[in-house]
Order: structure tokens, then C-alpha cells, then sequence
């Protein structure tokens, strides 16, 4: 509802967001290096004296970024339950589609490029989720692009060589993912075959997150997991304010330039600025062009919003790769999003539902 709102909005509000604020330190809500305030707007909460409940709110270091739950609720005990059943999800999910030796993911990715595996009927739909962003994306969207992006390292500032990254190539294409609905069985029809699911899975989560939420009949909370948020209901009256931060501005200290009002929604935001190291003046980041094997580097950083957070997840990462100009003409196409890029120079650009009426 909040969305048509925000249309109309928007502009004004990146117009005035710098300086409305100034005086305001905004977090990398985007990062796995956020450990500071969450870019939506953050007063002192218990001091919002509301009849009939308060806010409670809870931060954790799960699935290699930050999760985190703020909710109004009446009841101190279920409010506290609610939280906690909300990053046990976040935790089972990051168990089951990590890096880890009990992840079902590894499990694919050793067994799949020699038979077909039986999966969990949830992997199996995450998984075709995906292949229907590539399938819209022209190959943009590609879990399998991990045959390339397994040879960098961010942390340690390690790329693959000409050769390995040539010939990781062959491995990435989703058409190698062989899914049988009615066994419920995957496999991969190239060896070299590596899915991962870091494009989505995030999405994926806060989403689950949400239904639990509503479950418990919350009508009041936003949860995010490094830069996917979504939110239930309004800020008790009031929209949430999403914020975009700046992509070169230091973390701790970004401006946000972008102040999005929402509510009963998922926003998205993918950025250059997350995962990276330079080399010789070249940014390596963790946004992989399927078709090269390198970082994506037309955008610095791409938000979209939309109902569901799978879905913006899914194609934040997708328009990012695909940059500008096709990126846009995507969304633009796909009626029920909107998208906020910010291009190399730093450039701001926004989708047609939420340009200038
Ligand atoms: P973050 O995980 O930082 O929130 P994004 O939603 O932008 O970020 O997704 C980036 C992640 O998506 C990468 O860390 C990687 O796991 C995965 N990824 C990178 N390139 C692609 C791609 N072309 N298609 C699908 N997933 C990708
Ligand atoms: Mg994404």
C-alpha cells in the first residue's frame, strides 16, 4: 500500500534525505562489516510510549552478515519467543544452504556432477526459484556462477588466475541444472558444477522470518538480514524509512542519500562496496558476471523493492549484473518492482513507478 506512497515520495525524499540527515550517523545496514545502527530509522524506541505494547528488538551475526528483528508487541514473553524463533529459522537456514559440512548445498555440490541427488523438496524449490530468475535474465541471475566464484577469496584478497578462471567457465551455465520434479533428484550435467545460493537465500529467510511473525499475529516489525529487509504493517503509524547508504562513503560514517518510506513490503540492496579488495585499482567484489567470471562493474549498487524479499534478493543481484540499462528495462517490464541504481560515477537512477509523475 505503502508502495504507491512511496512513489509519489521517493524523489522528494532523496532530494532532502541529505539533509534531513545531517546530523544522523547512518548504518551499513548492507554489509557483512555492519556493526553499527541499521540504516531504517532508529529513535530511542522504548521511549515511544504506545497504549498497548512497545518495541523489542534483537541483533545477531548469522549467515555471514547481520540479522536483525525489531517488533511491537503487548507481550513481553511472546515478543521475546517470536525473536527467538526467528533466528533459530535464520540459523537453520544458514546451516542448511551454507558453507558448512551439513549443509545440503555441499552435499549437492559433491555428489550432483556424478549422479542425480535426492534433495529436500524446500531446496528443490529454492532452487527453481533461481533458475527462473536466470531464465528471465538471459543467464544474469546464476547460482552456478560458483564454478567462478569459488577461486576469490575477499577476505584475503586471492583471484583466480587466467587459465582457472577460463576454465570455470564451462561449469557455469543454470541450463547444467538437471531437476526432476517427481523424484525430487538434481543433478549437474557438467563436473565442474558448483551452486551456491548467496544470491537468494538471504531473501529467502527474512521471508520465512515474516510468516512466522504474522503466524504469531504480529502486525508491526521489520527484519533484515544484511541488505534484505521486510517489513509487517507500518512503524506504528508511520512508514519505516529505509535508507540507501552512499557506496563509497566509509561505512560507519555513510551518508545515506536515499531515504525510502515503506511499509507491508521487502526491499533489497546490492552493492560493490560489501564483499571486495582492489588490485590494481580494480574492484574485486562478490557480485559475479556469469558470463566472464569477474565482478559486475557497471553499478555500485542496485535496491528494489517488492512484495516478497526472495524476490527482490534474487533481483537486486540480477539487476546489478546486468547493469543499467537492461537491468532497468527489466524492472520496468516487471510491473510489480521498483528499483533505486546507483551507477560507477554515482549517479542516481530510478525505475519508471517510482520516477518523477
Ligand atoms: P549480499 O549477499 O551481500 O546481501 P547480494 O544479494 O547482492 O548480496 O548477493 C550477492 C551474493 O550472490 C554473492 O555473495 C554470491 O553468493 C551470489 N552471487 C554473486 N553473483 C551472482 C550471480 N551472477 N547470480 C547469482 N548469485 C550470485
Ligand atoms: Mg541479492
Amino acid at each position: 500500500m505503502l508502495l504507491t506512497f512511496s512513489r509519489l515520495i521517493v524523489l522528494l525524499c532523496a532530494f532532502f534525505a541529505e539533509y534531513c540527515y545531517a546530523q544522523k550517523p547512518a548504518g551499513d545496514l548492507y554489509g557483512e562489516q555492519l556493526i553499527h545502527e541499521p540504516a531504517y530509522e532508529r529513535e530511542p524506541i522504548e521511549k515511544q510510549p504506545l497504549p498497548g505494547g512497545r518495541w523489542y528488538r534483537d541483533t545477531q551475526a548469522i549467515m555471514g552478515t547481520e540479522v536483525s528483528i525489531e517488533l511491537w508487541h503487548k507481550n513481553t514473553v511472546h515478543a521475546e519467543q517470536a525473536i527467538k524463533a526467528v533466528m533459530a529459522e535464520m540459523r537453520r537456514i544458514d546451516g542448511w544452504l551454507g558453507y558448512g559440512r551439513t549443509s545440503e548445498v555441499t552435499h549437492l555440490n559433491q555428489l550432483a556432477g556424478s549422479q542425480a541427488v535426492k534433495v529436500t523438496s524446500e531446496l528443490f524449490q529454492l532452487i527453481k526459484r533461481a533458475i527462473y530468475y536466470s531464465e528471465i535474465s538471459d543467464g544474469a541471475f546464476d547460482i552456478t556462477f560458483a564454478g567462478a566464484g569459488k577461486h576469490y577469496d575477499y577476505r584475503l584478497g586471492v583471484l583466480p588466475n587466467e587459465t582457472t578462471l577460463v576454465a570455470s567457465l564451462a561449469a557455469i551455465n543454470y541450463r547444467h541444472l538437471q531437476l526432476n520434479e517427481a523424484l525430487l533428484t538434481i543433478g549437474y550435467a557438467h563436473p565442474g558444477v558448483n551452486i551456491d545460493l548467496g544470491g537468494i537465500a538471504k531473501g529467502y529467510a527474512v521471508d520465512n522470518a515474516i510468516a512466522m511473525l504474522k503466524q504469531r499475529g504480529i502486525t508491526s516489525a521489520i527484519v533484515s538480514a544484511g541488505g534484505d529487509s521486510r517489513m509487517i504493517g507500518d512503524k506504528q503509524g508511520k512508514p519505516w524509512i529505509v535508507g540507501i547508504r552512499s557506496p563509497r562513503a566509509a561505512a560507519a560514517t555513510a551518508q545515506v542519500p536515499i531515504a525510502i518510506p515503506l511499509s507491508d513490503t521487502a526491499i533489497s540492496t546490492s552493492g560493490d562496496y560489501e564483499r571486495y579488495f582492489e588490485r590494481d585499482g580494480v574492484r574485486y567484489h562478490h557480485i559475479i558476471n556469469p558470463k566472464t567470471g569477474d565482478s559486475a562493474r557497471q553499478l555500485q549498487s542496485v535496491s528494489i523493492i517488492g512484495d516478497k524479499a526472495i524476490d527482490t534478493d534474487a533481483l537486486s543481484t540480477t539487476v546489478f549484473v546486468l547493469g543499467l540499462e537492461k537491468g532497468m528495462a527489466l524492472i520496468n517490464q516487471l510491473k510489480e518492482y521498483d528499483a533505486v541504481a546507483i551507477d560507477a560515477k554515482g549517479n542516481i537512477f530510478y525505475s519508471d513507478g517510482l520516477a518523477k509523475p
